[in-house]
């Protein structure tokens, strides 16, 4: 027996990495019994029948499970933002945030194409890179071109299972392909997204990059808050849990309650403006959708 990790399920088969070898697995009925279906990410316990064939006997449990891509035991997201080509948009980097806090994945913020920067604008990004670290994110500038910020992606990734993040043509691929060129995955063209075409049969592949597994589809492409409920949303900005203990009301949802410690600290510059502009536009967003049963 031994451990293993699934990295790709494909027409029955589970393609178990385990100690550097992948092994071409079947099921044996055991997931029908447990009731659950394998899922690429899945941690798993199977007995080699070759050098490169073998069973699953068991899933261990899993820490989490995303649905868009289909993968369990993701521990965190790379979230990556261009400086410019498209725009940075703090605001879009927020919805993200929120997106990933409520799955309890660790976002790290890349901001990539700082090749194309200089002056008042790489300053601008400075001073964003310097916000977002205070609150407790990690943030690395990267560049694909001129390979800066790699070394330091290199290292978030090792060990970890891994979703890459962020709007189509940011350069979530050309970064990929940067870190590990044999990857060869699809660039620059919009309709494609890590190498796969739209009408592709979607499944999901974890690929190996930087001695940590990464998934070759985006994660958090639905950008609905459809899964969050409004009081859960103060949480998912750390920078307010501190300052919402000295809030008058418990349960202080920091928009228009008289001694908001959380307003006030905005309104002091203690927590960045934009931050809480962006959370009362996503409150307001909430409120105005329709209840759901
Ligand atoms: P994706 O859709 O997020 O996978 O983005 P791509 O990797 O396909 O990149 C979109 C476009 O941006 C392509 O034309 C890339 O050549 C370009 N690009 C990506 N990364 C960089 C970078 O670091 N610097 C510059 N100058 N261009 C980049
Ligand atoms: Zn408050």
């Amino acid at each position: 027996m031994a451990e293993g990790q699934i990295i790709k399920a494909l027409s029955g088969f589970y393609y178990v990495l385990s100690e550097g070898n992948v092994f071409q697995c079947r099921g044996r009925g055991v997931f029908r019994k447990q009731k659950v279906t394998p899922l690429v990410g899945d941690r798993v316990v199977f007995t080699a029948t070759s050098e490169t064939e073998g069973y699953i006997l068991d899933i261990r449990e899993r820490q989490n499970e995303l649905v868009r891509p289909p993968i369990a035991n993701v521990e965190q997201a790379i979230l990556v933002f261009s400086a410019v080509s498209p725009d940075f948009s703090a605001k879009l980097l927020d919805r993200f945030l929120v997106l990933i806090e409520s799955k309890e994945i660790a976002p790290i913020i890349v901001i990539s194409k700082m090749d194309l920067l200089d002056g008042e604008a790489k300053d601008a990004i400075a001073r964003y890179a310097g916000d977002y670290r205070r609150i407790g994110y990690e943030v690395i500038e990267t560049s694909a071109v001129t390979k800066d910020g790699l070394d330091k992606l290199a290292a978030h990734l090792r060990g970890r299972v891994s979703v890459v993040a962020g709007q189509s043509g940011v350069g979530k691929s050309s970064l990929l392909n940067a870190l590990r060129p044999d990857l060869r995955l699809k660039t620059g063209d919009i309709s494609t997204h890590l190498g796969r075409g739209k009408h592709t049969t979607r499944h999901v592949e974890l690929l190996e990059v930087a001695g940590g597994l990464v998934a070759d589809t985006p994660g958090f492409s639905a950008l609905e808050f459809d899964d969050i409920e409004l009081d859960e949303l103060p949480r998912y900005f750390p920078e307010f849990r501190e300052y919402g203990e000295g809030c008058k009301f418990r349960g202080c949802l920091h928009v228009a309650e008289p001694k908001c410690a959380v307003r006030e600290a905005a309104e002091a510059g203690d927590i960045p403006p934009y931050r809480y502009d962006h959370y009362l536009s996503f409150v307001a967003e909430m409120k105005g959708r329709k209840p759901r049963y």
